[in-house]
């Protein structure tokens, strides 16, 4: 095992073997390091790295090819090559991560337990929330449940998590081990065990026990391009305890038990959906009620409405727009209306100059196209809105003929 990945290896004495400058910051090689670069979806360890005449923060550490690389924000004094430094860990971070890798281990491999086509595609570890990537047909919160639980117990049933080095060839007699073999380039593999239960090829930090992962919380989960994100906490108490206020809370508010809650919200839904369906019923009867009167060869149609689907008045509007025609509605939704203006492009008025006008005049917003215009304004302006609308189309009309 690489000084780096030990778990809980916090701080070591290492010599400076190179230094470079870069934008303000020292890129430090050492002979041996105890910070974990980036790599396999664990972040790196920070820190610091110092010595009686220098102190640096580790910002970032990565390895290219073998070399591992330190970036250094110089907090104090100066650094030179063959000198010997303190390495030290940030080891709140250190141990965090130590926690949702080997606690992503165990929740993949309940996973894999519980659904038969998962498959994980990548893995995004951090300090305070991880993401794992999976590929499955359909994850559902239920499915999701059931793997929890049974990460949760084998964290409390302590079991040993043993790394050990295996070879290529060895690697593919062990049936169960999770391992993209095309895209390992060394010789030696190796693997991390949680003892009788799941085996996977890993680079990163891992605890000895399942026990100090403390506990796994699935906080939520997502599809983008056909892979589920799912993201997860551990060692969690003040979460557990803020979503038990939340639902008891809810439970309050619906005056039911905490129980019951998920079925009852889902009645509300489905009653909020029927109810919408003959809100809008009767809204698509509403609007057909316009007034319709010549402004010398041009139909000029409008009604003000109250409460009517955005859609419906769109489309009913549409609908209306035939030659030599221009529809103004006004739809009062509370202390607001919308104003729409649809005008033929025979017309003669564009839509979007017209609104404009209006809108100076009531202190209104909204654009819109030549054909197609919409805005709002306050609802006590409505009424006086339409008149202005309807004089200023009389006016453009008769001088544009
Ligand atoms: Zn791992």
């Amino acid at each position: 095992m690489k000084t780096y990945q030990e778990p809980f290896f916090h701080e070591k004495e290492s010599k400076v073997t190179n230094i470079e400058e870069k934008y303000g910051f020292l890129l430090v090689e050492l002979d041996d390091t105890i910070f974990y670069p980036a790599g396999g979806g664990q972040p790196c360890d920070t820190g610091i790295i110092k010595n009686n005449y220098f102190e640096g923060k580790v910002v970032d550490v990565s390895k290219k090819n073998s070399k591992i690389v330190h970036k250094l924000k110089i907090i104090d004094g100066t650094l030179k090559i063959n000198d010997r430094v303190i390495c030290q860990h940030s080891i709140k971070r250190r141990l965090s991560l130590v926690r949702m890798h080997s606690g992503e281990h165990v929740f993949m491999g309940a996973l894999l337990k519980t659904i038969k086509d998962i498959k994980v595609d990548k893995v995004r570890l951090d300090e305070d929330e991880s993401s794992l990537f999976v590929i499955c047909r359909d994850l559902t919160w239920e499915k999701i449940f059931e793997a929890e639980k049974l990460a949760n117990k084998i964290i409390k049933e302590n079991k040993d998590i043993i790394v050990k080095d295996v070879t290529k060839e060895e690697a593919a007699k062990i049936p169960e081990l999770r391992i993209k073999l095309d895209r390992i380039k060394d010789e030696k593999i190796r693997i991390v065990e949680v003892k009788d239960y799941d085996i996977a090829a890993c680079a990163g930090t891992h605890a000895l026990k399942t026990g100090f992962i403390g506990n796994i919380l699935i906080t939520k989960f997502n599809i983008v391009r056909g892979v589920y994100e799912i993201r997860f906490k551990t060692n969690v108490s003040e979460e557990l305890f803020e979503l038990a206020r939340i639902a008891r809370l809810s439970s309050s508010i619906i005056k039911k038990d905490v129980k019951e809650v998920p079925d009852f919200i889902k009645k509300l839904m489905t009653d909020n959906e029927l109810k919408t369906n003959k809100i809008r019923e009767l809204s698509s009867k509403l609007v057909q009620d316009v007034n319709e009167e010549k402004i010398n060869d041009i139909n000029f149609i409008s009604n003000i409405f109250q409460d009517v689907e955005r859609k419906q008045l769109v489309d009913h509007a549409a609908s209306l727009v035939k030659e030599k025609t221009i529809v103004c509605f006004i739809n009062k939704i509370g202390e607001d209306s919308q104003l729409l203006i649809m005008a033929s492009e025979d017309s003669s008025i564009k839509a979007n100059e017209l609104l404009k006008e209006v809108m100076k005049k009531f202190n209104g917003r909204g654009g819109g196209r030549n054909n197609f215009a919409m805005g709002s304004l306050k609802t006590d302006f409505s009424e006086k809105a339409l008149e202005t609308l309807k004089e200023l189309v009389k006016t453009t009309i008769s001088n544009s003929s």
